[in-house]
């Protein structure tokens, strides 16, 4: 028998955690799963444990170790507190990480997993915006280290390019669903509110990044993630609008030949390929049913109504620490309409404001970058405060 491949999940509990602890479940001659770590929600995470029959589990928060322990299985170790996901990640059982930690937190054990040379499946677009150029130096100098995309869009990339040189790609074509607004005027959107803003159309996921589609915010990290990932200049970089999320993303050849991946909006499919790549295993993903007809639509976004294409480009000509502050900025504005602090709109101004407030320094080390995010934090903080 074929060595089953030894995965652990960062993030486990959240939209993507659920859905690769679906395709855990469909593989076990495949998989085995050495540990899962979650924020907060133990009883699912303790459940996890016990159906993947994994290892070790880990929460986030030190005071809650003792909690988890009593309900994980006998022979199940339990870890916690912020160190927790680094010594997971550097254990010798691990072969693959799988990261879909929300925000900011996947940033150390995702460095860390790649100097200790393991894969590292890579839900968390942040990481890449935050320390792109931190993150590829690592991968240079880890001989191991190797990092396979997630997010749908540049798994979609990735399936396409397969192996092609740079001098044969013109251009990477990210779609985007244009979000719960795409067609909605600027004063519905002013007027819009938290549960308005969380209904897309196409895709269920987590709220942050259902909001970030709703802004286009979510295209613009995964422009600054995609430039690190496939290392292509921000020129050859382009969104397309596509309402139906069925054409994932397209790689544009130097001949002028696209080439795009299909599927139904379902998660798993980046999922499965990330952790079964280089191969494909048949599975009982739903598959896409041309009976009823297909029609697929692509439009130009609409840069006036969602400016955050015009953040993520000038993010990545300034470099540096500019893209990490666009992030921190947008989280912060996130969490303020969350608790209706501010209309909609005022997303992007805070994103421009902190952005325009910040002087770039170079991506040298990750305590810079930390500081930055913390600075940009603390500004975007005080803005439209009453
Ligand atoms: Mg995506």
């Amino acid at each position: 028998m074929k060595c089953r491949k030894r995965i652990a999940v960062l993030g486990s509990t959240g939209s993507i955690g659920e859905s690769t602890f679906r395709v855990l479940s469909a593989f076990p001659e495949r998989f085995e799963v050495t540990a899962l770590a979650a924020n907060s929600r133990i009883d699912r995470l303790a459940d996890q444990a016990r159906c993947l029959s994994a290892r070790l589990a880990v929460t986030a928060d030190p005071a809650r170790r003792d909690e988890l322990a009593r309900r994980l299985p006998p022979g199940v170790e339990a870890d916690a507190g912020p160190d927790a996901m680094i010594r997971l990640v550097e254990r010798e059982d691990v072969d693959l990480v799988l990261c879909a930690v929300v925000g900011t937190g996947g940033l150390l054990p995702v460095l860390a997993a790649l100097r200790a040379g393991k894969t590292v499946a890579l839900a968390s677009k942040e990481v890449l915006v935050m320390a792109g150029e931190l993150v590829r130096r690592e991968l240079a100098a880890s001989p191991g280290g190797r990092l396979l995309p997630v997010d749908s869009e540049h798994s979609a990339i990735f399936q396409c390019l397969d192996g092609r040189r740079p001098d044969e790609i013109a251009g990477l074509i990210l779609t985007a669903s244009g979000g719960a607004f795409r067609t909605a005027t600027r004063e519905e959107i002013a007027a819009a509110d938290w549960q308005r803003a969380l209904a897309h159309p196409t895709w269920k996921m987590g709220p942050k990044v259902t909001i970030d589609s709703a802004s286009l915010m979510n295209k613009a990290l995964e422009l600054v993630e995609a430039r690190h990932l496939f290392d292509v200049p921000p020129e050859k970089l382009k969104v397309l609008i596509h309402p139906q999320s069925v054409v994932h993303s397209m790689v544009e050849l130097a001949d002028g030949a696209l080439l795009a991946q299909l599927s139904q909006p379902d998660m798993r499919f980046a999922i499965q390929y990330a952790l079964t790549y280089p191969e494909r295993t048949a599975g009982d993903l739903p598959k896409l049913s041309f009976s009823q007809g297909l029609t697929l639509q692509f439009e130009e976004p609409d840069r006036k109504r969602f400016p955050s294409l015009d953040f993520a480009e000038e993010a990545m000509r300034r470099g540096g620490t500019m893209p990490a502050v666009m992030n921190a900025a947008n989280e912060v504005a996130v969490e303020k309409f969350h608790r209706g602090e501010i209309a909609f709109p005022a997303i992007w101004s805070i994103i421009e404001k902190t952005m325009a407030a910040h002087r770039v320094e170079p991506q040298e080390s990750l305590s810079q970058i930390l500081e930055a995010d913390r600075a940009a934090r603390s500004f975007a903080a005080q803005l439209f405060r009453k």
